[in-house]
């Protein structure tokens, strides 16, 4: 019940890969045939990259997972634009908000369902700044972002728009120009593919400052030779992914569905944080009134179920979640919230058994 912080590579994704740890060593900067066939698969794998996000082979940048692309987003733009702002939602993730704090930046407001206040962005907006980042889906309480609607209201001041997408290819189109955003990153390690894969698109006419500097790979914005065997994984885990996230959205939708009708009538004192509307389907965060989520996260351990106390992707601080606090939950709500994710391997049972065990928790 932790999807959203890690899943298992999917076998055919490994199959894809294997070759490259062995036979395919290559490196693909070096200049004989065995090299050249590697550089080649290596291309490929941008090329299928990018036709998953309608973009060009030159916009993609194969990173070290989603906090890498999202510093070299935001980092990558605000030193190629010295003296000016950047304006972040409340609720990022912790690898935007740090690096957005570095520069000169201030937050964007968000409402109950996790949503940016259009008008409160448009107020926020000065000639100073030049690009906003807005997550596609929040990790902690699956908020889907109008990124089509910022998009437009940006366009008219000339601003850059950056989405971090990471718990997004599962479920939502990708496409960049339907989403009307000009960088988005992507990791592989939430969609079935390697830890430590990901990329960034960087729409052609966007220019950014690299944060690595040596041997000029990845067009310059990226040195270091390239971890071939990881971008192949990422780029078929998110065709795979892609390709049936249609289905996935479906069966994931009926089973969110399913554990709130239940869990309402086995704890009815419980409150869903995330309005079903504009939430993704593998998301659900869930307040317990009078729980200790921690204890609650430890007593479903034991009971053989995995779950997050806010977001298993920061390192375990003590603060209450900035996401809960920023949807208008208090300090004591924020820490009686459970994370629950879901993905390719929960079934019905799963989350029956699950309803089960916290309708026994918190009567007790
Ligand atoms: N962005 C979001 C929305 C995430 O959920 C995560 C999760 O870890 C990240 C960024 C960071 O990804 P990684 O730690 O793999 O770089």
């Amino acid at each position: 019940m932790d999807y959203a912080a890690a899943t298992p590579l999917d076998p055919d994704v490994l199959r894809q890969m294997q070759p490259y740890f062995t036979d395919k060593f290559y490196n693909p900067s070096a200049t004989y045939l065995a090299a050249k066939e590697v550089r080649k698969n290596l291309e490929r794998a941008r090329a299928d990259v990018a036709s998953c996000l309608g973009a060009k082979l030159a916009e993609i940048i194969f990173t070290a997972g989603a906090t890498e692309a999202n510093n070299l987003a935001i980092a990558g733009v605000m030193k190629q634009n010295p003296g000016k702002e950047i304006l972040v939602s409340a609720i990022e993730h912790e690898s935007v908000l740090e690096v957005a704090k570095q520069y000169k930046h201030r937050f964007i407001p968000v409402k109950k369902s996790g949503e940016i206040d259009l008008s409160r962005l448009e107020k926020l907006i000065s000639s100073k700044t030049v690009i906003v980042s807005v997550g596609l889906v929040n990790n902690e309480i699956g908020t889907i972002q109008p990124l089509r609607q910022i998009s437009m209201i940006l366009k008219r001041s000339n601003i850059l728009l950056h989405t971090d997408a990471a718990q997004a290819p599962n479920q939502l189109d990708l496409h960049v120009s339907r989403l009307g955003v000009d960088l988005m990153s992507l990791n592989g390690g939430k969609i079935y593919g390697p830890k430590q894969s990901g990329a960034l698109y960087i729409r052609a006419s966007v220019k950014i400052k690299p944060l690595i500097f040596g041997g000029g790979q990845e067009s310059g914005l990226r040195s270091g030779t390239e971890n071939v065997a990881g971008a192949i994984g990422f780029a078929s885990a998110l065709k795979l992914s892609q390709h049936s996230r249609k289905k996935e959205d479906e069966r994931l939708s009926s089973l969110k569905k399913h554990f709130i009708a239940k869990l309402e009538k086995a704890v009815p004192s419980a409150t869903i944080n995330s309005s079903s509307k504009t939430t993704a389907s593998h998301i659900v965060s869930v307040s317990f009134a009078r729980q200790d989520n921690e204890r609650l996260m430890m007593q479903l351990d034991e009971a053989g179920i995995q779950v997050a106390v806010g977001s298993a992707c920061s390192a375990s601080d003590q603060e209450p979640s900035h996401v809960l606090k920023a949807i208008g939950l208090s300090d004591i709500e924020a820490n009686s919230t459970l994370r629950l994710s879901f993905g390719r391997q929960t079934s019905l049972d799963d989350i029956n058994e699950l309803v089960a065990i916290l309708g026994q928790l918190t009567t007790v």
